[in-house]
């Protein structure tokens, strides 16, 4: 069944960093909806391109094909002449899987038909299962030598949030969707937890590479699962994926395809990892509300919302959910916004071609309720706001912030309460009155 709250939907879809009460389920909306959002939260993840979590591995000593990435087809015909004879793989940079069955992996025998491939690929859109249908423009490209695949199989790190640590995933069903063989055949996937303060332990790996039928390799097997493991903790990764890990007809053992994904939340500690982001691959809107410092996401509903405080927000656009709306974002322009970041978050939201209606609720504790009106006041007079704006101000300076917003000339209808609020914002988001 689907999600009944608006905010569960954006946990399912690991979009927001839940207040931490939303996260313990005797406080939490767990209950009441019977999606499996809270079930397993995933926090907000930076991605990074395959060509990157492939660098970061092979220092980590992960061996990986040689290869190189470029963006125009002529360096693919120099990198093909660097890496020697063929055959070569050409795959598509895009922060989405899926890319084999989508078009995004091709094989090339020659160094000609590797240029040509690879002036093919860049510029397309490429639609994968991962994409939606609006697929990803490819802007650059891997070109990889080929390898002699004798087996194809799954190695993988995540986050066991209900065990409260890492848990390595391995499995012999590689290659295919891993998700698949989750659902069908769970038995197939072998896990083993990495203990805080014990690491993984040798004969965790050990037990892993025998699981995997790697007897012959059990070697190199034990030490590539460690060097993962090892990249996965130094770089402070939320998810590290190898898919396919491959043996080679001569048995090593190689990752043909590399994923990582880390925790915003610890950056700060990697400024190098901070400059992999590839701002094409995120939504233009949120990385402008990330330069302001404003916590914004893009949804696909049509009622704007701006709101101060996560927990406000998400409950906002539960109660527009609730009076038949969807929400066309979550914004929390946080607890001590200036006038300039209120008005930047207004500008940002209403830049939103789908958004019919807006809905301002602030509550105002440390951020006052006239600060919020100035800025709203301000971007809506510079900007020419279209669409019709719902505010709802309780909290400090209620009264100036109300004068401030009704002397503006500006069409705001103030709402009694929050329910109030939602139902006129979601008429209005409708074309009513
Ligand atoms: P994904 O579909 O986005 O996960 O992309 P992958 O990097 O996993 O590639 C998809 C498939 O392409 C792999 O499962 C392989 O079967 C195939 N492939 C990729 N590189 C090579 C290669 O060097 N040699 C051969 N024979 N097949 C490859
Ligand atoms: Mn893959």
């Amino acid at each position: 069944m689907g999600p009944r709250f608006a905010s569960c939907d954006l946990v399912r879809r690991g979009l927001t960093r839940l207040p931490p009460y939303a996260i313990n389920p005797r406080h939490s909306i767990r209950s009441a909806c019977p999606c499996s959002a809270i079930a397993s939260p995933k926090r907000w993840e930076v991605k990074i391109h395959e060509y990157q979590a492939k660098a970061i591995l092979r220092q980590f000593g992960v061996k990986v094909p040689k290869g190189e990435v470029c963006f125009t087809a002529k360096e693919a015909l120099a990198i093909a002449s660097r890496l020697g004879a063929g055959p070569y793989v050409v795959k598509a940079q895009i922060h989405a899987g899926g890319r084999g069955k989508g078009g995004g992996v091709k094989i090339a025998k020659t160094a000609t038909e590797a240029e040509s491939l690879a002036g093919q690929m860049l510029g397309m859109t490429l639609v994968t299962a991962q994409t939606g249908s609006e697929g990803k423009r490819v802007k650059r490209v891997l070109l990889e030598e080929g390898l002699q695949i004798a087996t194809e199989l799954y190695l993988g790190i995540v986050l066991d949030r209900s065990q409260g640590m890492p848990v390595v995933m391995a499995s012999s069903e590689g290659g295919v969707e891993i998700e698949e063989v989750a659902r069908r055949s769970p038995e197939k996937i072998l896990r083993s937890p990495i203990r805080p303060g014990y690491g993984l332990q040798p004969f965790q790996a050990r037990n892993l590479a025998y699981g995997l039928g790697l007897g012959a390799q059990a070697d190199q097997a034990q030490k590539l699962v460690t060097a993962l493991v090892r990249a996965f903790e130094d770089s402070d990764a939320s998810m590290a994926e190898i898919n396919p890990l491959i043996v080679t007809r001569d048995g090593q053992l190689i990752a043909l395809d590399a994923k990582m994904s880390f925790d915003d939340n610890a950056l700060y500690r990697h400024p190098n990892l901070r400059e992999l982001r590839d701002l094409d691959e995120e939504e233009p809107l949120e990385v402008e509300a990330s330069r302001f410092g404003l916590n914004y996401i893009k949804l696909h509903g049509e009622v704007g919302c701006m709101v101060n405080g996560a927990g406000l927000a998400m409950a906002t656009m539960d109660l527009i959910q609730l009076a038949g709306g969807a929400p066309a974002n979550f914004l929390d322009v946080g607890g001590g916004a200036s006038t300039e970041q209120v008005s930047n978050a207004f500008r940002i939201l209403l830049s939103d071609p789908s958004v019919k209606a807006v809905l301002i609720n602030i509550f105002g504790g440390i951020m006052r309720c006239d600060i919020v009106a100035e800025g709203v006041v301000a971007a809506a007079s510079s900007m020419g706001v279209k669409v019709p704006v719902v505010v709802r101000l309780e909290g400090t300076n209620v009264e100036e912030g109300r004068k401030i917003l009704l002397d503006s000339g500006l069409n705001f209808s103030v709402a009694a309460g929050m329910l109030d609020a939602a139902r006129k914002v979601v008429a209005l988001s409708q074309g009513g009155a």
